[in-house]
């Protein structure tokens, strides 16, 4: 069957079906999970691991119309500075629960804007954080980067606290795409700064750019494309835009008439991949690409690939500690959220020292089918043998699951090395069918268009 019928015939087109950057999905958590859980997991981290860390920072000096994040405008300095002192006082409170002999393996900086805070503040909030987590040897620093807002300055003290991978974001480089969006963001000063990063020797440089949105041709979106390759990014990632004004506001700036058809979206998509596929980069996932050097490609090439809520990852941990506003920490026991709002954040901080508001508690059947769908997610194979081995007592649910899947998703599955394996014409599906692992899914909740 031609690649189009296929996914049609699986409805690519019209579903709705979570990113599953977790599992499960973020709006399944539950009140009733907080702090007290998350003193308990903290202490139950064993001692010597080597844990991930993510702080958010929720300010933008604009508020782009299509972004879905969670962040506020400020155009002062002000509430970002008090804020900080807020994070110092959150990280200095989860340190402290934590066994002495934890190391942080990986720190993100994410938003929002990190690049927001002056430089002086970031020294000293990057003082605090470095001086209550030992690094390991291998340690990764990585920091989401506004080109149009970061100053030499600031940029240049994330070198000096070891910046080695900078992500910078695109979405396109076409102006009246831009204008449709509310981001203006030029090709030249985004090329200074990585030019400027490079030089100052940050080793990698990640670039995100999004397909999907309003008045995006193909055309426009070849002539970003050669630009994002002249720069020569180490990791791509490629993302569909959601259009979701019911939750996100500002989206309602955006002209839905001037929105590509979901048959142009997948176009954009398949244009992108062939583009960087050509160029040298490798396919990671369904949305990430790679040079043959960075170390994303190669835990693809071993089969180490993981899911977390920045995509694809080749972050082992099992722990992951996230701090600021809204942010979500991952233990093997289950997942919290910090209160969303800055000021219901700050509050619950300096009332307890602990934000977290919600979260979830994972069961072991949670835990087998998390591991589901992280490997069709990254494997686009669920290997039932390996899945047994782990969860010896849940055969019957593995059984009955490949089963299942094979019944419904005929010419999309065979059996394969890995068990059972899906076509790589129908990688595109890949949501879809992870959606059917998942009892928590239902139908009518607000996800993202599965292309
Ligand atoms: S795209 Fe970046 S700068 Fe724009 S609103 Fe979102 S987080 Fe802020």
């Amino acid at each position: 069957m031609e690649k189009i019928a296929l996914l049609n015939k699986y409805g690519l087109f019209d579903a709705k079906v979570p990113r599953y950057t977790s599992y499960p999905p973020a709006n399944h958590f539950e009140n009733g999970v907080g702090p007290r859980h998350q003193d308990s997991w903290l202490r139950a981290v064993p001692d010597g691991a080597e844990i991930s860390v993510y702080v958010h920072i929720p300010f933008c000096k604009r508020l782009c119309w299509f972004c879905a994040c969670r962040t506020q405008g400020t155009r002062t300095l002000r509430p970002v500075d008090a804020y900080v002192e807020v994070l110092k006082a959150e990280i200095t409170k989860v340190r402290s629960k934590l066994p002495k002999g934890v190391k942080m393996a990986r720190l993100h900086l994410g938003g929002g804007t990190p690049t927001i805070l002056s430089a002086n503040t970031m020294r000293d909030f990057l003082g605090s954080i470095f001086g209550a987590f030992e690094r390991t040897a291998t340690h990764e620093f990585s920091v989401e980067i506004d080109p149009t807002e970061a100053s030499t300055e600031l940029l240049d003290t994330l070198v000096e606290f070891g910046l080695n991978r900078a992500s910078i974001g695109v979405q396109d480089f076409a102006e009246h795409v831009q204008d449709a969006i509310g981001r203006p963001q030029n090709f030249e000063q985004t090329a200074r700064v990585v030019t400027h990063l490079r030089a100052a020797g940050v080793p990698s440089i990640n670039m995100d750019l999004l397909y999907g949105l309003p008045t995006q041709t193909h055309q426009s979106f070849h002539a970003t494309i050669n630009q994002v390759l002249k720069m020569r990014p180490d990791r791509l990632a490629i993302y569909g835009y959601a259009h979701v004004p019911w939750m996100s506001k500002r989206q309602v700036m955006i002209n839905e008439a001037d929105l590509p058809k979901p048959i142009t979206r997948f176009e954009l998509a398949e244009i992108a991949q062939r583009r960087f596929v050509d160029a040298g980069y490798g396919m990671i996932g369904i949305d990430h690409f790679a040079l043959a050097t960075d170390s994303l490609f190669d835990a693809d090439a071993r089969g180490q690939l993981r899911r977390n809520f920045q995509g694809y990852t080749d972050d082992t941990a099992d722990t992951l500690i996230g701090f600021g506003a809204s942010a979500i920490s991952k233990f093997r026991e289950g997942f919290i959220q910090n209160a969303p709002s800055t000021s219901a954040y700050q509050e619950r901080i300096a009332d307890t020292g602990f934000a977290g508001h919600k979260g979830y508690v994972m069961s072991d059947h949670d835990l087998l089918v998390a591991q589901m769908v992280e490997d069709l997610m990254c494997r686009f194979a669920i290997d039932d043998k390996k899945l047994m081995a782990a969860f010896p007592d849940q055969e019957t649910v593995i059984r009955q699951t490949v089963v299942s899947l094979m019944n419904e998703f005929q010419d999309l599955l065979f059996i394969g090395k890995e068990g059972l394996m899906l076509r790589h014409q129908a990688y595109a599906l890949v949501r879809i069918i992870a959606k059917r692992i998942d009892d928590f899914t239902s139908v009518g909740e607000s996800h993202s268009a599965a292309v």
